[in-house]
């Protein structure tokens, strides 16, 4: 690890090693002041896209409060989790997201997820004051991306999305902590490349339509989640393709990621199991308990109630194939 500044440095290197023990990959430590940038970067980017004020609003009031609703907090841990190690079925892909499928929160209590308890015994061992999304009523923060880019352990590219040196197929977790600890890294990231608007162009409603910035309400992974599977005034439900929960579109299409192979790594587990219920055809006469297991492990992207956008989402990529297949004809 080339560390650029460290401030605490016995307590900040064995909260690293801690977080390794967990299982994370990689672990970087800023101020709550660092969060600074990404309220003004949040604000740049409703400036840009209007429209998504709405969507970021919490983002800034949650980013601001920090201070206020955890005055004893003087760190933030940014821990980040590489899903690369394991393949991902290649039925599955262009319809599910690979990251909500293969996380280590996809399957609640199983191992991986449980593992990260393990960091919150050791600060609770040590007598560190924490929270974080893994405490009951714990609390986590907006902005994580920006945490890892400012802890050197990522860079934010123009689609958006946090890449190391293996691309984007990370997940990130993090964790306030009551003791001052810095941990900054220096990694060389290339940036990048001048004019590439790959993933621009891949994007298949034009959500990403400036890099660095993003129209929530029109990204295909927020439609067919959180927004229901209901297609907003603008768009055609053909746009959404194939994607049944989630959209990879503009990480698959660029260039800092098409180096890996989803066929390698170890099986996701249980995931193998649900591939042939998990196709489009078959959601449709899926009984309620498989449904409820598809978005179970959605990494809660859905709730296991939201078995109707699942149908929805389905059925509407069933019309689009026919549609390619008539196109094709
Ligand atoms: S996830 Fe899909 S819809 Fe959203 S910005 Fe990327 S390519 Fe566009
Ligand atoms: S496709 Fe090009 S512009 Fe988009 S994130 Fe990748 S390298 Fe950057």
């Amino acid at each position: 690890m080339n560390i650029s500044h460290i401030e605490n440095e016995e307590l900040s290197l064995r909260i690293y090693q801690a977080c390794i023990d967990a299982g994370f990959d990689d672990c970087g430590i800023i101020s709550i002041e660092d969060m600074d940038t990404y309220i003004a970067n949040t604000r740049k980017r409703i400036e840009a896209v209007p429209v998504s004020a709405g969507f970021y609003k919490n983002a800034i009031s949650g980013t601001e409060e920090i201070r206020a609703r955890f005055p004893w907090a003087k760190s933030i841990v940014i821990c980040l989790s590489q899903t690369t190690k394991y393949k991902y079925p290649k039925e599955l892909q262009g319809l599910y997201a690979k990251s909500f499928f293969i996380s280590r929160d996809s399957v609640k209590n199983g191992p991986e997820h449980l593992q990260k308890h393990k960091l919150g015994r050791w600060f609770d061992e040590n007598q560190i004051e924490w929270t974080g999304a893994i405490k009951e009523n714990g609390s986590d923060i907006w902005g994580l991306r920006h945490a890892a880019q400012t802890a050197g352990i990522g860079i934010i590219r123009r689609n958006n999305f946090l890449y190391n040196e293996d691309g984007s197929w990370i997940e990130l977790d993090s964790f306030l902590i009551g003791e001052h600890c810095r941990l900054y890294q220096e990694r060389k990231f290339t940036p990048c490349p001048t004019g590439c608007t790959i993933c621009q162009k891949a994007c298949p409603t034009s959500a990403l339509h400036e890099p660095y910035t993003l129209n929530p309400f029109h990204c295909v992974s927020f439609i067919n989640t959180f927004g229901r599977g209901i297609v907003p005034e603008g768009l055609q439900g053909e746009q959404l393709g194939t994607w049944i929960v989630g959209c990879d579109a503009c990480q698959d299409a660029c260039p800092f990621n098409r180096r890996h192979d989803w066929s390698q790594g170890e099986d996701y587990p249980g995931l193998g199991a649900l591939v042939e219920i998990m196709q489009p055809e078959n959601i449709l006469s899926a009984s309620s308990e498989q449904l409820e297991n598809i978005c179970l492990r959605s990494s809660d992207h859905l709730k296991p109630k939201d078995s109707e956008v699942l149908k929805t989402n389905a059925e509407r990529v069933l019309r689009n194939r026919n549609i390619q297949k008539s196109i094709v004809i």
